[in-house]
């Protein structure tokens, strides 16, 4: 048997002795009673009764060994700032921001709302939280108000930590308004919001719940806040994400579990050992950014590399030069920042030294072939797609080159990580697929560590979404299609709900139709995603208007379709914008009114919807031609 396969068949065998031994990786204050709590499914709890914490396993542990070794290394394109942190400097850091925060009242158990760009501060704060043992929400800082209240509205924070601008492409976003408005929209009231002053936005909102943080950060200079110990399966963090409903899911993670796979993963998967650097091309915003931006590779005392800038500013070269000149060993980003990369110059990455780095890993969407073998072939470097999720906090599917290097298979991102029980799973019978079969990607109970422990505030969503689609089978959907081959190696076919993946964000498709069902101009509209060969996938909408007649000349129609991407700019942000917006005067439903997306889908894809056998009236579906052919909307 090969070594990747007996590693794997151990985890799920066993899980108990498998994970008892890896969470040997973390410092733990209290030792745990039990590796595994099953008493709850489909609800696990791991290291019951251990006690530990995220920021003394992240920070603190490595202060014997490597306090002055850099922890964080910050480049800001956007501002031309670059600064660098050591554990010990980023140590100090942490304890004057959680001072701070203390001092504005903010304790255990507690939420902090965080809605920052890229600045070091955000890495300050959410190490901070860990530290309070305050549960932090970053909310992802290219979100607009209505989005950033329904997440205030969720978590109820007792404080929020922001920053007066963004920045992007050299354009400076103000955050300040943002929040006002936000805060005006939420019933919940946050009493303080800290700000973070980068001297970006020409004319700061002067609010009085503002509460400045330069002034704070002199006053607690000096301070040393102890770090709470908290139960492994305290909640650490609050992620939301999009589902197929409209209202976004609050991802609750554990402590102890996610430090322990987070530690598990940079050996196993990562490869990345104390002392290497780590430059991870995500945002903090994304689960991305919490694990392998922040706390897994400084759980396993590497220096990582934060980022805020776009890939091609300056130039094209950019990242390459941060490569040689921080000595970078691992990289991992998204394929869309590879498919922009690739239509720069090939000088640029030919010109910079790039024999540190190791490995480049790429997740978040699909990886295309085209890119695939473009990319191994440019780098000579082993290229490692993973897929996972937010909900799971760490690869499910890797080549796992630390337990053993099995070639890659083109599109494929490899074979389950270990501790993941994944079978494909006929979609009507719940029974597993024969290999070759598409079917649904499905992980068995219990989840290993590091994953969603439950909803925030809401148990039986958490049973009920993820715990209750595959008929007669206690499974977790992944909502994603899947084919696995002979050899264990999956192949994903994109996603059963009515999520779609722009650029390497996830995006509910009902969140953009619900914005745009706020226009006055709409009746009904259905949202779907189509192919698109640099962002891998867009989104496109067909809109039913109320009155049509007074959309008729040109003018009129041009100037309702901005307004109707302003609609969506303002609910949800510029990154859900639809790539186009065609009217048509019906929609194709079923006759119960359920909208036929995978048919528009289809048709936008140039592909056959296939029988319909449902549908109320098929002129629907010709309309949804004509207006692709451009003979309406
Ligand atoms: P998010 O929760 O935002 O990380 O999005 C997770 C979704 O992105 C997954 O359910 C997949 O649909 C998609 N995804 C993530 N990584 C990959 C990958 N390596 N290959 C294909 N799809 C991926």
């Amino acid at each position: 048997m090969s070594r990747y396969r007996d590693f794997h068949r151990r985890s799920i065998d066993d899980p108990e002795t498998f994970w008892g031994t890896e969470a040997q990786r973390i410092h733990w204050e209290t030792p745990f009673d039990s590796v595994l709590d099953r008493s709850n499914p489909p609800f696990a709890r791991w290291f019951t009764g251990g006690r530990t914490n995220l920021c003394h396993n992240a920070v603190d542990r490595h202060l014997v060994a490597r306090a002055q070794q850099n922890a964080l290394v910050y480049v800001s394109t956007e501002t031309g700032i670059e600064r660098r942190y050591t554990y010990a400097e980023l140590h100090a850091e942490i304890n004057r921001m959680a001072a701070v925060m203390r001092s504005l009242g903010v304790k255990r158990g507690d939420r902090v709302l965080l809605y920052l760009p890229m600045i070091p501060e955000a890495v300050f704060a959410m190490l901070a939280c860990a530290r309070l043992g305050a549960i932090h929400s970053v909310v992802f800082g290219g979100f607009a108000a209505p989005n950033l209240a329904a997440r205030i509205d969720d978590a109820k924070p007792a404080l929020i930590v922001t920053a007066d601008a963004g920045a992007r492409g050299g354009k400076v976003i103000d955050y300040t308004p943002l929040v006002d408005e936000a805060l005006a929209r939420a019933q919940h009231k946050p009493p303080h919001v800290l700000l973070i002053d980068r001297q970006l936005a020409p004319e700061r909102l002067n609010a009085s719940y503002l509460v400045a943080y330069e002034p704070l950060r002199e006053q607690f200079f000096d301070a040393h806040v102890p770090c709470e110990w908290l139960e492994s399966s305290e909640p650490s963090y609050v992620l939301y994400t999009s589902g197929t409903t409209g209202r976004p899911k609050g991802v609750q993670r554990d402590v102890g579990g996610y430090a322990v796979a987070l530690a598990a993963s940079m050996e196993y998967i990562f490869e990345g050992r104390a002392g290497d650097t780590m430059f991870t091309a995500s945002d903090i915003g994304w689960v991305v950014g919490h694990s392998y931006i922040i706390y897994a590779p400084l759980i396993a005392g590497l220096t990582t590399v934060m980022y805020e800038g776009t890939p091609i500013r300056p130039d094209g070269g950019i990242w390459w030069r941060l490569v040689e000149q921080y000595r970078i060993n691992l990289m991992f980003t998204a394929p869309t920042a590879l498919r922009v990369l690739k239509k720069q110059d090939p000088k640029f990455m030919k010109r910079a030294d790039l024999s540190s780095l190791r490995t480049l890993f790429l997740a978040g969407e699909p990886l295309d072939e085209p890119t695939a073998s473009w990319i191994t072939d440019a780098l000579g470097k082993p290229v490692v797609d993973n897929y996972w999720q937010t909900e799971t906090g760490w690869p499910i599917l890797a080549i796992q080159r630390g337990v053993e290097a099995l070639p890659p298979k083109l599109g494929s991102p490899g074979v389950p990580a270990y501790g993941y029980n994944l079978s494909v799973r006929n979609e009507f019978t719940g029974e597993p697929c024969t290999p070759g079969e598409k079917g649904v990607i499905t992980l068995g109970y219990p989840l290993p560590p590091g994953c969603m422990t439950t909803v925030w505030g809401d148990d039986q969503r958490f049973v009920d979404t993820y715990w209750s689609s595959v008929p007669g089978q206690q499974l977790y959907s992944t909502f994603d299609w899947g084919v696995q081959d002979d050899d264990g190696y999956v192949t994903i076919l994109g996603r059963t709900d009515d999520v779609i993946n722009v650029a390497g964000h996830r995006l509910g498709t009902r969140e953009i139709e619900e914005a745009l069902a706020g226009h006055a101009a709409v009746a009904e509209v259905a949202v779907v995603g189509v192919a698109d060969k640099l962002k891998g996938q867009v989104a496109l909408a067909f809109v039913v208007l109320r009155e049509p007649d007074r959309y008729a000349d040109p003018a009129s129609r041009t100037a309702l379709e901005t307004g109707l991407a302003l609609t969506v700019d303002r609910h949800l942000g510029a990154i859900a914008r639809p790539a186009r917006v065609h009217v048509v005067t019906m929609l194709p439903k079923t006759r119960s009114g359920k909208l036929l997306r995978r048919a528009i889908a289809a048709l936008a894809e140039g592909r056959d919807p296939g029988d319909l056998p449902t549908i109320e009236d098929p002129a629907a579906l010709a309309q949804i031609r004509a207006a692709l052919d451009g003979v309406v909307g």
